[in-house]
């Protein structure tokens, strides 16, 4: 699918092989001076074929800068590759209409304990995100506005019943599989399923099915409902505890803290390497990137997503839970982010659709100084993004008579170092696949949001989990 940029400044591209940049942060220089965030400096660093790391790690998304942070910590030399020509993966601080935005994650909650304890190692801080004074929700035909407080006291009550049972499946909701027993019948349910199994009133399932959709990307019969209801128990089982998922956002932008960890000295971070092949062998693991050099290191932390495992060439080959989970796909396919700008004066209108709406939802975000308001848009599958008038069309859908001045949508399932967004299991992959996903495969050991155990999949608190945990089980091998 290809995306409609308007006013907003054009994605990075990947650089050639020849022009491939060993450089200490460079890119994510450059791209944190655009920004306006203090970009962090350190010397070029350059490597020569066959040099050696004590470990390479894979990727520099959250999961790959916190394993590389504390594996560097503990004085291990330690070679970062990213395919892309700036760090981050699924988290993308960019600008557009003048404003900071964030192409790809963007919220923090209070209960992300681990994010919130390396900001304040870093001395970074939040702050809260603009509080809707509309919802838009579905009504028996068409929608109706409504107070937020109450439409989500409504959806509050929904989901107590969508989750029940969450307390006794999930009692240790950082530990899915503390009751793996209980969960055998449950986890093959799709959001489709449980809706089915809910003895409540027509809009009441439209309700779910349209909130839903808007995260298992148009795939609510695909998606293990399982997913979420472990962010349900994660959030102290509460609608209090769910709404703070979207409650904040990192003061400095969400590229700002993996900023902070890659900074660490002894990280050499080589951008614009993409890792083709990976050999563990008798003498070490080898590294072969796309232009053919071959770096070398004890051991590897692979913290691609998922997704992208397959195009990487494991030697000897990927146990079977690993090319199950990557076959299958754990990222979601349709997960395209739309920044808009409406112009006008715009309230701060919160919009639900449902499951067959082009824009099942809608996030308001901060007023324009010369007027006009910034919104979220995620795309349904009906939605064809290229085409402005149909943008502006699922706009109206909520807000009659608005108007789009620009918009931006990026589509992660079409990106080549992602194949997918957020991470949103599916049914029995919880079971079937995570617990072998987290142990080490020789000298490799495996990190990202989408094999966490607690916020997994479309948090970066998960990716931080599995960098601490990876570089733990690294340093029993090195
Ligand atoms: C639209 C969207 C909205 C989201 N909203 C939120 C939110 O509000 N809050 C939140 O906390 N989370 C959110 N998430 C989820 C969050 O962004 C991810 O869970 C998290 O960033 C994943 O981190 P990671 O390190 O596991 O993977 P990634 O960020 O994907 O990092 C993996 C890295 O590996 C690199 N790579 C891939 N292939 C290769 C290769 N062959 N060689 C070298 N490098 C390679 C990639 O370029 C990438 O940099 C959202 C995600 C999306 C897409």
């Amino acid at each position: 699918m290809s995306s409609r940029p308007v006013s907003a400044p054009r994605h990075g591209t990947i650089t050639s092989p020849g022009r491939r940049l060993f450089l200490k942060a460079a890119g994510a220089t450059a791209f944190a001076g655009a920004i306006g965030v203090t970009p962090y400096t350190g010397s070029t660093a350059h490597a020569t074929d066959g040099s050696t790391s004590d470990v390479i790690v894979i990727g520099a998304g959250y999961a790959g800068g916190t394993a590389a942070r504390e594996l560097a910590a503990q004085g291990l030399k330690v070679t970062v590759l990213e395919a892309r020509s700036r760090i981050g993966g699924r988290v993308w601080t960019h600008t557009f209409a003048g404003q900071r935005i964030e192409l790809g994650g963007g919220w923090v909650s209070p209960d992300h304990h681990l994010v919130a304890s390396e900001m304040r190692r870093y001395g970074l801080t939040n702050v809260g995100d603009v509080v809707p004074v509309t919802s838009v929700m579905p009504a028996t035909n068409g929608f109706q506005a409504m107070n937020p407080v109450d439409a989500n006291a409504h959806l509050g009550t929904l989901f107590e019943q969508f989750y029940e049972g969450s307390r006794e499946y999930f009692p240790r909701p950082s530990d899915p599989l503390y009751r793996a027993d209980l969960l055998e019948r449950i986890d093959q349910l799709s959001f489709t399923d449980r809706i089915a199994q809910l003895s409540m009133p027509d809009l009441d399932k439209k309700w779910l099915a349209g909130y839903f959709t808007a995260y298992t990307g148009n795939e609510n019969s695909l998606r293990a409902m399982t997913s979420m209801a472990q962010w349900w128990a994660l959030g102290g089982w509460t609608m209090e505890g769910w709404e703070k998922q979207t409650a904040y956002k990192p003061a400095a932008g969400m590229t700002a803290l993996l900023q902070n960890m890659l900074a660490t000295p002894g990280i050499t971070l080589m951008l614009s390497s993409p890792v083709t092949a990976v050999a563990d062998t008798s003498s070490g693991v080898q590294v072969q990137l796309v232009s053919g050099e071959v770096l070398k290191a004890g051991a590897v932390v692979v913290a691609t997503p998922v997704n992208v495992w397959k195009t990487i060439r494991f030697s000897p080959g990927l146990p079977s839970a690993h090319i199950d989970a990557t076959t299958e796909g754990v990222g979601v396919a349709l997960s395209t982010k739309i920044w808009m700008q409406l112009s006008g004066s715009v309230d701060a209108v919160y919009a639900q659709g449902t499951e067959d709406s082009p824009l099942p939802l809608m996030i308001p975000q901060q007023e324009l100084s010369g007027g006009g308001r910034l919104m979220i848009g995620f795309a349904g599958s009906s939605l064809d993004v290229a085409d402005k008038a149909a943008v502006q069309a699922a706009v109206r859908t909520y807000i009659p008579g608005a108007t789009i001045v620009s918009y931006y949508a990026q589509q992660w399932g079409a990106d080549r170092y992602s194949r997918g967004g957020w991470g949103l299991r599916r049914p029995t992959q919880l079971l079937r696949q995570l617990p072998a996903l987290k142990q080490p495969y020789g000298r490799l050991v495996f990190a990202g949001s989408d094999i966490a155990s607690g916020w997994n999949g479309a948090f970066i608190e998960g990716a931080v989990e599995t960098g601490l945990h990876a570089a733990q089980q690294v340093a029993e091998l090195v």
